[in-house]
């Protein structure tokens, strides 16, 4: 991702600097305290004076929202004819032919797991769920339901989503399955004594059900600042029509999916504007959604690793992950698996787009298809 402001505001490219403590958490900013960081940075950094929206306009800010929404289903809309509908589809079949689709690739995928252990991890929205208007109503089908169940029995699956994990377990509603939310900076995994000793941040608890678990937060301590930005963007984007901030824990999230595009620069500012305060806050893109989250090295890619070495599946060759996911933040994953030769990212997209992921899926039904052909093979 290319977002650049051009002067000392925290929004940061991605992906995030990596730092060289153990899990990317600057030494000096912790513990939280905002006003000394601010003073501290106030000496040390000169700061250009912002006018109006000049650094949302004079940056790709703009841009990275404008393509983090692809319009291509109002394409065949706008242009009702043979030929436009002729020219998206051989965009995307050309494109099928980088990514071919996991269902069409069934059979190789299958024999390729022969023999192997599959571990399974799953984006929510998007993946599981439509994309919807409203956040808060994202809810998967039933039948789709069933099969995240069924598949769960078969092979240890994971959600990993962006939201917060009480809400995606909320959505999801499955005992049978590990969650990581906030990005996987909030993970419930099994038990493993090496994995605690490992991370200082992940503790033995217990889950609702009464189930001894792991709970790893590596962004812990950026809790109460999390907290404090995401009352600033409420009250700062409250007459935005269509705005949305949502509260994921461990990130804030600010959906301009039903904002009027002519104001998308108004929902930038804002953000651009609350986050000149906090440097150790990074944002980045989804699907018209602007993330907020904690500067640690941390991603959905690294919650799978650390998933994978909590289950003791990691270091093995006879286990194929996979990850299906749509979204930016599913490209972490994506890569790790690739430069690890290990398992196959699958990309939910109906659309062309670079991708780290081996496979696609054209939309939530075909995931669907894709989870009970994984059962049936088993
Ligand atoms: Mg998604």
């Amino acid at each position: 991702m290319d977002l650049k402001s051009n002067h000392t505001a925290p929004v940061l490219t991605d992906p995030a600097p990596i730092n060289k403590s153990r899990l990317g958490v600057h030494s000096g900013m912790l513990p939280y305290s905002r006003a000394a960081y601010s003073a501290s940075l106030l000496l040390s950094i000169p700061r250009k004076k912002t006018g109006i929206l000049d650094d949302v306009r004079s940056s790709s800010w703009l841009d990275a929202m404008k393509s983090s929404s692809p319009p291509h289903k109002k394409i065949t809309k706008v242009f009702n004819n043979d030929y436009a509908l002729s020219d998206a589809d051989d965009a995307y079949n050309t494109w099928l032919v980088k990514y071919p689709s996991a269902i069409a690739s069934f059979e190789q995928i299958a024999n390729h797991a022969k023999g192997k252990r599959i571990a399974l991890f799953l984006d929510y929205d998007g993946t599981l769920s439509p994309i919807v208007d409203n956040p808060d109503c994202a809810f998967m089908t039933d039948a789709m339901r069933a099969a995240v169940k069924k598949v769960a029995k078969c092979f240890p699956t994971a959600i990993i989503s962006g939201r917060s994990r009480d809400k995606v377990y909320d959505f999801v509603g499955l005992t049978e399955l590990y969650y990581a939310g906030s990005h996987g900076m909030d993970i419930i995994g099994p038990v493993r004594q090496s994995i605690s000793g490992d991370h200082p941040n992940c503790i033995r608890s217990t889950d609702d059900q009464g189930k001894e678990v792991n709970l790893f937060q590596p962004a812990s301590e950026f809790l109460p600042m999390i907290v404090e930005v995401f009352r600033s963007l409420v009250e700062s984007t409250k007459d935005i029509i269509g705005a949305k901030v949502e509260d994921n824990k461990f990130c804030v999230s600010v959906h301009y999916r039903n904002v009027d595009e002519k104001n998308w620069d108004v929902v930038a500012q804002c953000v651009n504007d609350v986050l000149k305060d906090y440097p150790q806050l990074r944002l980045t893109h989804g699907r018209k959604v602007l993330e907020v989250r904690p500067v640690i090295d941390w991603d959905k890619g690294k919650a799978v690793t650390f998933l994978l070495k909590s289950l003791g599946l990691s270091d093995c060759d006879d286990v194929l992950p996979i990850y299906v996911g749509d979204d930016r933040t599913d490209e972490d994953a994506f890569k790790v698996l690739r430069e690890g030769n290990q398992g196959y990212g699958i990309l939910v997209s109906s659309a062309p787009k670079e991708s780290k992921a081996v496979y696609s899926l054209r939309d939530p039904s075909e995931v669907m298809k894709f989870l009970n052909s994984l059962v049936a093979c088993k």
